[in-house]
């Protein structure tokens, strides 16, 4: 059994989708006016285990993310380098596909840009004027929240504080300031617009989000994901708009991450303790380290994030991958022992047990780790055989399916004259020749054999060279 918390009853249940065998799932994807941070990245790698995970239990996933390509924070960024909204655009929605791809997050099946669906905003916001839910207003249509009585049901807003009538411009807002909130905007000096039956204007942010999703997945669909900043106002006013215009559930499960803070504090450009993809890269962060240290906190929980964190994120990833290494190149005798299959079928329900705990992400991790370190000790003992180094190697390698931190297992081969050099080169270490140990580990590199010295002995990596 799966089972999730959900924001909008507040409590944990059961997981069952609208079709059996399928999930529709969205996530709010990004507003493309800068570089996204990794505070972002949490949210993403979070919805990535979420979806990964469900695939690797059975499910057919059908995974819908946005581009905001449109609003008021984009409009700004172009403003302010003086160039259209389309080429300012471009370049961020460019650098987050590059990002996602070297986080290994599996890519979703649409990616819709909010600029290529105006006409089906245009539909849903003519559907709520003529249901009255909405209203015009100096050539702009807000949604009123008055005529929606579930309204404040996810973000358990205090509604007595609601001001009926009064309408909030920005896209973003506090509680403290609901109000009726625009569903198109009045064309304005310096902004796009586009010509529509509402008149000449441009979406508001939250009608992109409800437009696009019942597009693409219908008009109630299985789960909702984004982080907690996005209960209020955003996916209020998406459930307000989507529910009040199909007169359906909008959503079944909502699934919200918590913050990411840095070194114990939020993270702001001006205590310089902000960082985008690229800062990290720039320091020679290790992408699998950093996708580890993003999904191995549980996701309703705070993430902080340090640069020691990190280090011990990669030495885990180090005794994982150190594992793999031994089953692989160690020369088991033939055989096999049935406790190694009784702790891989152990640790198996308990990773999957985990995960299907609201993605207890600690417990799938623990037992991960604890297999690996019973394992150890029996392999010590000369207690592994050959089948059992395979079942291992083959067990680990499929929950990376869910987890993705491992490099992609490539089938290596090594010439025989680089092994013989090898040899050559270990002879030589041994007898302090390190001027030819040396001489042999340029040559072996030229070939595109990299040489790791261990103190298990020494390893090997073929790279492939650019031609
Ligand atoms: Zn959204």
């Amino acid at each position: 059994m799966i089972r999730f918390f959900n924001t909008l009853s507040g409590k944990l249940e059961p997981f069952k989708p609208i079709v059996p065998g399928e999930v529709k799932l969205y996530t709010c994807g990004p507003t493309v006016y800068d570089y996204a941070h990794i505070g972002n990245f949490r949210a993403y790698i979070f919805e990535d285990l979420l979806k990964r995970f469900l695939v690797f239990m059975g499910y057919r996933v059908i995974h819908v993310m946005n581009i905001t390509d449109v609003d008021d924070k984009t409009i700004k960024g172009a403003n302010a380098e003086k160039v259209k909204l389309q080429e300012y655009t471009k370049k961020y929605t460019d650098a987050f596909f590059e990002d996602i791809q070297k986080l290994y997050i599996a890519k979703a099946d649409y990616y819709p840009r909010a600029t290529d669906h105006i006409p089906d905003m245009v539909k849903m916001i003519k559907g709520l004027l003529q249901k009255g839910y909405a209203y015009k207003k100096d050539g702009s249509v807000y949604f009123s929240i008055a005529k929606f009585p579930n309204y404040g049901r996810l973000s358990k807003i205090d509604l007595k504080e609601l001001k009926p009538g009064q309408r909030i411009e920005s896209d973003e807002y506090e509680k403290e300031s609901a109000n009726d909130f625009a569903l198109w905007k009045n064309k304005k000096e310096g902004e796009p617009f586009w010509e529509t039956k509402v008149g000449p204007g441009r979406p508001g942010w939250h009608i992109e989000c409800s437009a696009m999703s019942s597009k693409y997945l219908g008009q109630t669909f299985d789960i909702h994901c984004g982080g907690v900043d996005n209960i209020f106002p955003h996916h209020e006013n998406e459930i307000a708009q989507s529910e009040a215009y199909s007169g359906k559930k909008f959503v079944n499960y909502w699934l919200h991450c918590h913050h990411l803070i840095v070194d114990g504090e939020k993270m702001s450009k001006s205590k310089g303790n902000f960082y985008t993809l690229r800062d990290l890269f720039n320091k020679n962060v290790d992408p699998y380290a950093l996708r580890f240290i993003l999904l191995s906190t549980h996701y309703r929980k705070m993430l902080n994030f340090t640069f020691e964190a990190l280090e011990q994120a990669s030495s885990s990833l180090k005794r994982i991958k150190d594992f793999l290494y031994e089953l692989k190149n160690r020369p088991f005798e033939e055989g096999q022992n049935k406790d190694i299959s009784r702790l891989i079928e152990e640790m198996n329900q308990i990773f999957i047990g985990g995960l299907g705990d609201d993605l207890n992400i600690s417990v799938a991790l623990t037992a991960l780790f604890e297999m690996i370190r019973k394992v150890n000790i029996l392999i010590s003992q000369g207690k592994v055989y050959r089948k059992d180094a395979e079942k291992l190697i083959s067990s680990i390698l499929s929950l990376d399916n869910v987890l993705a931190v491992l490099p992609e297992e490539k089938e290596e081969t090594l010439p025989s004259e680089a092994m013989k050099k090898i040899e050559e080169r270990e002879k030589a270490r041994a007898e302090k020749n390190y001027e030819l140990a040396d001489r042999i580990r340029k040559e072996l590199l030229k070939q595109g054999v990299i040489l790791e010295d261990t103190k298990d002995g020494v390893r090997w990596k073929v790279v492939k060279r650019k031609e």
